[in-house]
Order: structure tokens, then sequence, then C-alpha cells
């Protein structure tokens, strides 16, 4: 057997989807269907150790071992809310730290995962967006998260799945790292994948409104998007990139989205803040928006973080504008806010970066920052 080449000259098997994981091991003068093997071992059985593959051919093993691993995220630290909610302090490499968080209900188990670490598009009421963008996580990275969580939360193969729904509504616009974020989605409905169906895995974006065309031709996952106002004066103010792609084109993609994709509702989320957004008046011009429309309206508490200049709409006032929404003849819910005594409720998710520089809309990018130091807590055993 030949010594394993260094960890960074190996591919991360978790990136790739089907098609180029069947080119990878062609590459190396296999059969096809080896990857389909291996996707079983990956997938179905949540193994990533090669030598416990027992029905691969011992020389194709070999093969792997050099040339192939499955890297996980390391965990920083886990915390637990009282409610069950279960949030985890990530880092991909050397550097960089992001979150992801598991919400349990009775009949669901919904995975919340990040798509980059910070963020650039500066909503006003994220908390996300304080630390500005550091870098786009890979497909590897991604799907690694949904990996990591399911073997925490003890899969069991052929047993009852802990995670029924993964939505991109962790850090980062997944939008804006569309080349990651497409294979990650792909895996996760693939059906020798995590074959999560395509109405329980959902994209959550601010409104990039060119890469949600380009969405609709690649793949058919449920599709959310952040709203939080009924018109662009207000908009602007709240999600910056209404000013580059206002709420009529970012209507027209959505309906565009699900035309293309035999959807059948897009979710609007619609964060409640007070005297803000959540007057009568916000929700008629709401109504009028929508009506008539496949769209649901998702009321989400605001969340409140050390900073920020807004507070939560009263829970009388958020039950008054859902009420008015559905007199409108809108469908719309109110978000139940989980997690809350562990800061992983929607916007709260910070992590832990020593530059707080904001890199505004339209600056460069790329910056590479570093995290503060974190004890490493004991990783469960598995
Ligand atoms: N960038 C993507 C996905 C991440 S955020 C997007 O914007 O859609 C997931 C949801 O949480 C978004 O609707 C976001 O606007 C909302 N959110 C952000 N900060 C919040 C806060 N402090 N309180 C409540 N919801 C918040």
């Amino acid at each position: 057997m030949t010594a394993p080449a260094s960890t960074d000259a190996r591919t991360n098997l978790l990136g790739l989807e089907r098609p180029e994981l069947e080119a990878f091991v062609v590459a190396q003068g296999n059969k096809p269907f080896r990857a389909r093997q291996l996707m079983h071992w990956l997938y179905k059985r949540g193994e990533g150790d090669f030598n416990a593959m027992t029905d691969l051919a011992r020389d194709f093993r070999a093969q792997l071992l050099t040339t192939a691993d499955v890297r996980l995220p390391e965990v920083l630290s886990r915390h637990d809310s009282a409610d069950g909610t279960r949030k985890w302090l990530l880092r991909a490499d050397a550097s960089q730290a992001f979150e992801m968080v598991f919400i349990p209900e009775t009949e669901r188990g919904t995975l919340c995962i990040s798509s980059q670490v910070g963020c650039a598009l500066d909503c006003a009421f994220c908390s996300t967006a304080q630390q500005g963008f550091n870098r786009n996580l890979t497909a590897a990275e991604i799907i690694g998260q949904v990996w990591l969580a399911q073997r925490e939360l003890g899969f069991t193969p052929g047993g009852e799945r802990p995670i029924t729904n993964v939505v991109f509504m962790g850090m980062g616009e997944p939008l804006a790292n569309f080349r990651q974020v497409v294979p990650a989605i792909r895996i996760l409905m693939d059906d020798l994948g995590f074959d999560i169906s395509r109405r329980r895995v959902t994209l959550s974006t601010s409104g990039l409104v060119p890469q949600m065309y380009k969405l609709a031709e690649e793949v058919n996952c449920a599709l959310a998007v952040s709203l939080h106002a009924p018109n662009d004066a207000l908009r602007d103010e709240l999600v910056p990139i209404n000013r580059l792609h206002p709420i009529a084109e970012l209507l027209e993609a959505c309906w565009h989205y699900i035309d293309e994709q035999n959807g059948r509702s897009v979710t609007f989320e619609y964060v409640m803040l007070d005297g803000v957004n959540d007057q009568r008046a916000h929700a008629r011009e709401l109504v009028r928006l929508l009506k008539g429309r496949p769209a649901k309206l998702n009321l989400i508490p605001f969340n409140p973080f050390p900073g920020t200049r807004y507070q939560r709409s009263p829970q009388a006032v958020v039950q008054a504008f859902r009420d008015e929404l559905l007199r409108g003849g809108l469908m719309a819910t109110i978000r139940r806010t989980r997690g809350d005594d562990i800061d992983a409720a929607c916007g709260q998710l910070a992590g832990r970066v020593n530059d707080r520089t904001r890199i505004r809309l339209g600056h460069k990018l790329a910056q590479a920052v570093a995290v503060a130091p974190v004890t490493p807590e004991p990783r469960a055993s598995r």
C-alpha cells in the first residue's frame, strides 16, 4: 500500500455530486458503479472510513486512501438549548468559524446550515451582517455540516432519520455562493445522497435576482425569500440589495421560479420590527403585493442582538398583523422562536470573528479574517 498523500492533495468526497464522483473514480481506472457503492457507504450508512467499507475491492480501498478522504468541519463547541435546539460552532480550516443549528419538532427535524462564513449583504437587522464577509464555504463544507449533524444526532442506517429538512438559513447568502451551493443541494436531494425531497430542502435568499433565474435552471428545491418590507423605500433600508433589485423585479423572479419548477409557493420571510414594518398599513400593502400569487408569509419575531437599534414587535402586534394578512386572503404563519437561550435563533449566528470590519455591498468581498481562539470541547464519541 502506498503511503497516504498529504490531506490537501486528497479530494474530499463530500463535495462531489454523483456525476463528479463517477468521473473521479473513472479517472482512476475504475468502473462508474464504484461511485454508487461509495455513495451508499457515505450517505446511507454514514461511514467515512474507507477501511470499513467492506464490500469495496481491496485495491480500490487502497487507492481511495491515497486519493480521497471524508473531511468534516471541526467542532469548536456545541450548545444545547432548553427547548432541544442544538447549535454547533464549526471551523473548516485554520482560521474561520461558522455555525449550524438543529431544531427538533414532533413531526420533523430541521437542520439550518451555513453557506458562507459571514455575509456581505449588510441587512440592517441581522447580526451576521455585523461581522462582514469572510469567505464562501465549499460544497464539501456545506455537505460536511449535514453529514456531521446526522452522525452526532444518532443516525442509524435503516433507522428513523433525525434530519428530515434542511434549510439554507444559517450564515451567509446562499445565492452569492452559487457554484458551491448548487452541487450541495443536488447531493441533499439525490436518492443516493441524503435523499431529502425537494420540498424539504429550502434555499433562503435576500433577493439576488439574476441568480434566482439561474437557480430555476439548475435545481428545484423550495424557495424562501427575505422580503421584510412591503415597499421599496423601506426595503432599501432594511435589505440593501433591494437598491439593486427592487421588489417588482424580485417578485417576477419568484413567480418565474415557481412556474419553471412547478413549485407550490414561495415562502416570504418577514421579520417583525417594532414600529418599523409592523403596522396595519404595511400588512395591507403586502396583501396588494401578494394576493392571488403562490405566496406564503412567514412572520419572524425579531431576535435582538447586542448593538442593534431594533426591537421585537409585541406578540399582540404580530398577531394583529397576521390577522390582517389572513383577512386579505394571504397565507401567513408566525415562526416560533427557538434556541433563544443559546443565540441560535435567526440572525443571531454571529460566529466569533476578531475583525468586525463591515464590508459593504459592492466592496471587494474576499478577506481573510482570523477567529478568536476558542477552547474546543472534546468530540462526542462515534
Ligand atoms: N441570507 C439568506 C439566508 C439567511 S437568514 C436570507 O437573507 O434569506 C435566514 C432568515 O433570518 C432571513 O429571512 C433573515 O432575514 C432572517 N433574520 C436575519 N436576522 C434576523 C433577526 N435578527 N431576527 C429575526 N430574523 C432574522
